[in-house]
């Protein structure tokens, strides 16, 4: 029995060696819970074997049974159970390997989460600090570039003001030496009317005083004129007197000598007297001359004058308007100033800013700088992380490789069917009479046989059954389950596991299998998914994803009903359902056409189904047990998994069966239909391998 091979995952054909694996209830528990079922699975003393290294391991997988002969089964027991106990503790060194792995790996996890996290928060600091100083830098080359075209531009209009201040400090200065000069003209003018006005008048004396002089040369001319006349009539007299003294001039020729000098004499002065006059005439018209130039002098000069004046007025008024001028220019040129000061002070203040911005661009660069090399160091040491978790990784994965072969020795090592005995207890309300009148049960003691045989009197007769385990009445669910909870782990890794109650009515299948509700009564199809969905999720950490199928079925009377097919009829009314078939294909996969299948994600689903499908159930009538179900229920789980860091692909099925009462024909009193199906069960377990007997 222990060596041969399970069906592969169907309980409806065998299977070839190599796919199907064991027909037993079985899931990885989380790892302490492995670790203590296996100690607690067997009385073992603890292994004393050591393991350091793989090779230990592989040397251990190599090891064969040696000596003994084929026939000496205690010596090969006690073989194999020391086999066992070192495979155990090669499995307990695997597993705290494996744990210190998982550990170190959580921990370089968390470390390189962490590292992430402060990496990614130095990235967005340094990102914000550059973009900040960015726009600070953006915002003050702005303000330099506006300052700059305003200074730019102020420079220009100060040039412009410049050059006007000194076109106009120029034309000041023209005004200015003009105003000089015509202040000289209008002194030279000045001067020179006081001089015309001095020789005006010393003319106008000058011209009184030839006037006067004029005068008294007419006077004197008419004078001398009258004195020609008189002189004249003196020398008619005279002549006359001549002429009287001719006669007497012999006595008078003296006198006539004495007067011809006389007149000589008069003559002499009178052409002097002309001479004169002609001298004063002349001088005189020398003086009119002069006069009428002193005249034409003057009128020239007091035109010149007057021109001068007019000249001087504008003069004046020009330089008062170029004072004016200059006065506002002054003004301007103050405003300007002051306004280049200002200029020039917010300049100074925002080249301030600006090398105090640099400085700052400049110590950014500098943190910027120390957080690159900060993020270099922190990537150099990511890539370590890396670089170990990917190390640790691979080596998880070797160890699960290695456990999963381990796991799998000793699972063939246990054989790879198994069946278990589980007794329940009294109950007093039930028909318990039924079937163990006469008979006590007994479980045996001795160091071979503890806990894995039973016995049995019957009517003074003992009956003797060992089995690879027997629960007495007062195991409990957790304690069946701790034995079978390594198969969950097979399904997981991708074989085909079947685990079936088998039993008359009222012996305890559905108890054991589906349980009742509460954390203790759960049954084992609970107890196995919850380890299935807790499992894969741990699994996750490792890059395990798995998809998980669920379909429910119930055979009664030959035929087949879905128990989760929507709007399903409640009977099995051949002619309603669907044509049900069963059809194996090539590799070894059984399946049932039209069967409802339905994605599961998590226990609460599962949960669901199951009690969508209890309340399906279809329940007969025996006198064995009223509630019985007289139908059997399979429960299958397709788990499909695949590692997204090792690429590996699993396929694995849980079946989980409660079968029908296998009560005898006579006992049961069935008839009819009644006949028909427990004829139907018993055919039904030839075909499938009994695992469980319950
Ligand atoms: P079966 O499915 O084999 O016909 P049941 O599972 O319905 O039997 O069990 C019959 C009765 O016995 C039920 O009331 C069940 O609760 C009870 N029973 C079975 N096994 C145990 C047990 N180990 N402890 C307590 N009660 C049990
Ligand atoms: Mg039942």
């Amino acid at each position: 029995m222990a060596s041969s091979l399970p069906p592969r995952g169907s309980y409806l054909k065998k299977e070839n060696a190599g796919t199907a694996r064991r027909e037993m209830g079985l899931k990885v528990a989380p790892r302490r819970n492995v670790l203590s079922a296996i100690n607690n699975g067997g009385a073992e003393a603890a292994p004393v074997v050591e393991f350091s290294g793989r090779e230990d391991v592989e040397r251990l997988l190599a090891e064969k049974m040696k000596g003994k002969s084929k026939n000496d089964f205690k010596g090969r027991v006690e073989q194999m159970s020391d086999y066992i106990k070192k495979l155990r503790a090669c499995i307990r060194w695997y597993m705290e390997l494996e744990d210190g792995y998982l550990a170190e790996q959580e921990k370089l996890r968390g470390t390189l989460d962490a590292e992430n996290s402060r990496h990614t928060q130095l990235e967005a600091q340094l990102s914000n600090a550059i973009e900040e100083l960015k726009a600070a830098n953006l915002d003050l080359t702005r303000r330099c570039e506006n300052l700059e075209e305003t200074l730019s531009r102020e420079k220009s209009e100060k040039l412009i003001a410049a050059e006007s201040y000194e076109k106009e400090m120029q034309e000041r200065e023209l005004a200015e030496s003009s105003r000089d000069l015509l202040t000289v003209d209008l002194e030279r003018v000045t001067h020179d009317a006081k001089r015309f006005s001095e020789q005006l008048k010393m003319v106008q004396d000058t011209n009184k005083r030839l006037q006067e002089y004029n005068t008294s040369l007419q006077q004197y001319n008419s004078n001398l004129q009258a004195d020609a006349s008189k002189s004249g009539e003196t020398i008619s007299k005279l002549q006359k007197e001549k002429s009287a003294m001719m006669e007497t001039m012999a006595a008078l020729r003296e006198c006539n000598n004495s007067m011809s000098s006389q007149l000589e004499s008069s003559r002499a002065s009178q052409q002097e007297a002309i001479r004169v006059k002609e001298e004063l005439r002349k001088e005189v018209e020398c003086f009119r001359a002069e006069l009428k130039q002193a005249r034409d002098d003057r009128d020239h000069s007091v035109a010149q004058l007057n021109n001068l004046n007019i000249e001087l007025a504008n003069c004046k008024e020009q330089i008062g308007r170029s004072s004016k001028e200059c006065e506002s220019m002054s003004t301007k040129v103050s405003a300007l100033e002051e306004t280049c000061n200002t200029q020039q002070d917010q300049i100074q203040t925002l080249q301030k800013q600006l090398a105090v911005a640099t400085e700052k661009l400049k110590l950014a660069d500098v943190t910027a700088i120390e957080a690159m090399t900060g993020y270099e160091e922190q990537k150099e040491k990511i890539k370590y992380l890396e670089e170990r978790l990917a190390h640790a990784e691979s080596q998880i994965v070797e160890g699960d490789e290695l456990r999963k072969k381990l796991h799998n020795t000793i699972l063939e090592l246990k054989g790879n069917i198994r069946v278990f005995c589980r007794v329940r207890p009294l109950l007093r309300f039930h028909g318990d009479s039924n079937g163990l009148e006469g008979a006590s049960i007994s479980f045996p003691t001795s160091v071979e046989s503890a806990g894995r045989a039973i016995d049995l009197m019957n009517q003074g007769q003992k009956l003797s059954f060992s089995y690879d385990k027997v629960f007495d009445h007062n195991a409990s669910q957790e304690d069946v389950f701790v034995e079978i909870s390594q198969l969950v782990q097979s399904a997981l890794d991708g074989y085909k596991v079947c685990i079936f109650a088998y039993g008359q009515t009222g012996s305890g299948k559905t108890y054991t299998m589906m349980g009742r509700p509460g954390n203790d009564q759960k049954g084992m199809i609970p107890r196995s998914l919850e380890q299935i969905f807790k499992t894969s999720q741990s699994l996750e950490s490792q890059g395990w994803e798995y998809f998980m199928q669920a379909s429910m079925l119930e055979i009664y009377n030959e035929s087949i009903r879905d128990l989760l097919a929507p709007g399903r009829p409640n009977s099995f009314d051949m002619s309603a359902s669907k044509q049900y078939t069963i059809k194996h294909d090539p590799h070894g996969n059984t399946t049932v056409s039209d069967l409802t299948i339905i994605d599961v994600f998590s226990i609460a689903d599962v949960t669901n189904l199951l009690e969508k499908a209890s309340h399906s159930r279809s329940v007969g009538k025996t006198q064995m047990n009223e509630q019985s179900s007289r139908s059997h229920f399979v429960f299958t789980l397709k788990i499909s998994g695949s590692n997204k860091n090792t690429g590996q692909h699993v396929e694995g099925i849980l079946n989980l069966i409660d079968l029908a009462g296998s009560e005898r024909l006579a006992k049961s009193s069935s008839t009819g239909d009644r006949l028909k199906e427990t004829q139907v069960s018993v055919c039904f377990l030839q075909i499938s391998n009994i695992l469980s007997i319950w």
